[in-house]
């Protein structure tokens, strides 16, 4: 079964909607194999978006990660990174298609309500930054 890593960011688990994205997930048959409350460190955050250090966006981005607490989930099921992507809708809020986590929980770019691996060798990597193995079931 495929597996891939999602975080909810610090804006929508301020708005209490942690459920509600989590309700998703599973209505679109995805399964939560570990989930977990967490606070990023600087270093943690610029680790974990070192692909975007050189974007003019990085330091903004490492800020408002380590504003508040995530939920960062693995997520198990067939086709289960592009199925997560397809639920998050785009990047940007206001290009989100209707329905989908971003449309209906996120306010800006930055301020996007979640974060999902863009690939199933990514979400590898991105499960094991956060995740033991004895915590994935
Ligand atoms: P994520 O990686 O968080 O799942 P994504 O894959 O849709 O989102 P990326 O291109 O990987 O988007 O960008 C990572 C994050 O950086 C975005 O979620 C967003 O919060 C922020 N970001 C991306 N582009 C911009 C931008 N032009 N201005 C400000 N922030 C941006
Ligand atoms: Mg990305």
């Amino acid at each position: 079964m495929e597996q891939t890593l999602s975080i909810i960011k610090p804006d929508a688990v301020a708005k209490n909607v942690v459920g509600q994205i989590l309700s998703r997930f599973e209505a679109a048959g995805l399964r939560i194999a570990a989930t977990k409350k967490t606070r990023l460190s600087r270093v943690d955050a610029e680790a974990f978006y070192a692909i975007h250090a050189e974007r003019p966006f990085f330091k903004d981005l490492v800020d408002f990660m380590i504003s508040g607490p995530v939920v960062v989930t693995v997520l198990e099921g067939e086709d289960a990174m592009a199925k997560n992507r397809e639920l998050m809708g785009a990047t940007n809020p206001a290009e989100a298609a209707p329905g989908t986590i971003r449309a209906d929980f996120a306010d800006s770019i930055d301020a996007n309500a979640v974060h999902g691996s863009d690939s199933v060798e990514n979400a590898e990597i991105e499960i094991n930054f956060f995740f033991a193995q004895r915590e994935i079931y």
